[in-house]
């Protein structure tokens, strides 16, 4: 079976893609985070699909999208005004919340949690699909379960084409990483993931917000995930990644004092000055947007990744990103993608080691 590849421009291609959903198939589609892979929340074969295709483990639930507050309210046991003050404030955008499940959506979706996770995206095609298939979609990101997300149909393809049965093409995501999740199913307001809706926000909203460990550490031995997709290697290309942290000179430093133990680096616009300067013309450097601009960061990071593997590299640095405001949901990708590998280049001087 070869994948169908529709576009959200078209309104008869996306009643094929909702048909498809309503009939029990999978369908990849465009949100404003990354592009997911949507099936009917409601079916249990269905979620089951999802599972299969993306190669994900059985104890890592899904998010659910549905097209406005009063559908994610349905399906909680209890919307309470702290939900409702984040679904007036952020929905449709790119935040989750978690809550005790009303029990509708089937059992695989929450993974033998009483919880359930719920989300209106901004999407237009995201929203124009939820309404015309008239169910939830629960729907994870569009990618084989650890391999970078994607942010275009066509990384969607690479991974599952001939394993769902459409992808609806809406261009390139705006965002580009995963929505935040945060839970209000414990004591008080908890982020278990970074993304678009920043710690500050939320906390505009609800007063305070714990931090859950997972989004800066792994998980000690023996340790229960709250988010348990935080417990898996994410996000990460074929290379082994180290992320170095320091500023443009000492990066470059750390770069050519131990030039023989990469093969790429993915590095800011305002790098390459040094880099261009200190490096053989040959060396393969990527950027993903400026320092100063974690919005772009977080667009380009995901195609990133995936143009090293295009490139076959097997080891590379990678300039750390400020994990402050924006920046954190960008920082806690790299942490994952790099298996927590995070050395300091402290000055321009060349460091003797390197892991
Ligand atoms: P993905 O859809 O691939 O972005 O992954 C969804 C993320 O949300 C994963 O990190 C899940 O562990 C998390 N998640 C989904 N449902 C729940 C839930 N009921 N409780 C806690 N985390 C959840
Ligand atoms: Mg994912």
């Amino acid at each position: 079976m070869q994948t169908l590849r529709l576009s959200a421009a078209i309104p008869s291609d996306l009643d094929r893609a909702a048909a498809l959903l309503r009939a029990g198939e999978l369908a990849a589609l465009p949100t404003e985070t990354v592009y997911g892979l949507a099936a009917n929340a409601l079916d249990g074969d269905a979620v089951a699909k999802i599972f299969t295709a993306k190669g994900r483990p059985q104890d890592n639930p899904l998010i659910v999208h549905v097209p406005g507050a009063a559908d994610a309210a349905a399906l909680a046991a209890d919307f309470p005004p702290e939900a409702q003050r984040l679904a007036d404030v952020f929905w449709p955008g790119p935040l989750t919340i978690i809550l005790p499940s009303s029990g509708m959506v089937a059992p695989a979706v929450s993974a033998g949690l009483p919880t359930v996770a719920l989300r209106v995206p901004a999407h237009p095609a995201a929203l124009a699909l939820l309404q015309a298939a008239g169910i939830p979609l629960a729907a994870p990101s569009a990618n084989r379960s650890g391999s970078p997300s994607p942010t275009a149909a066509a990384h969607v393809l690479a991974d599952l084409d001939g394993r769902i049965a459409t992808v609806l093409d809406g261009g390139p995501c705006g965002i580009g990483v995963e929505s935040t999740v945060v839970s209000l199913a414990g004591e008080s307001p908890c982020l278990l993931r970074p993304g678009g809706v920043t710690l500050a926000q939320l906390r505009d909203v609800l007063g305070d917000v714990t931090v859950s460990p997972s989004v800066t550490a792994p998980l000690e031995n023996g340790e229960t995930a709250a988010s348990p997709g935080m417990k898996y290697r994410h996000y990460a290309p074929e290379a082994s990644l180290t992320l170095v942290r320091g500023s443009a000179a000492a990066f470059a430093a750390y770069a050519v004092s131990c030039a023989a133990g990469w093969d790429g680096l993915l590095c800011f616009d305002e790098d390459l000055f040094c880099l261009r300067a200190l490096l053989p013309k040959r060396s393969v450097l990527l950027t993903y947007g400026s320092e100063t601009d974690p919005a772009a960061q977080a667009r380009l990071l995901f195609a990133r990744l995936r143009e090293m593997d295009a490139l076959g590299l097997r080891r590379a640095l990678v300039h750390c990103p400020s994990a402050d405001g924006a920046g954190l949901a960008v920082y806690n990708r790299l942490l994952r993608a790099a298996s927590f590998r995070v050395v300091e280049a402290t000055s321009c001087f060349p460091v003797s080691r390197f892991p």
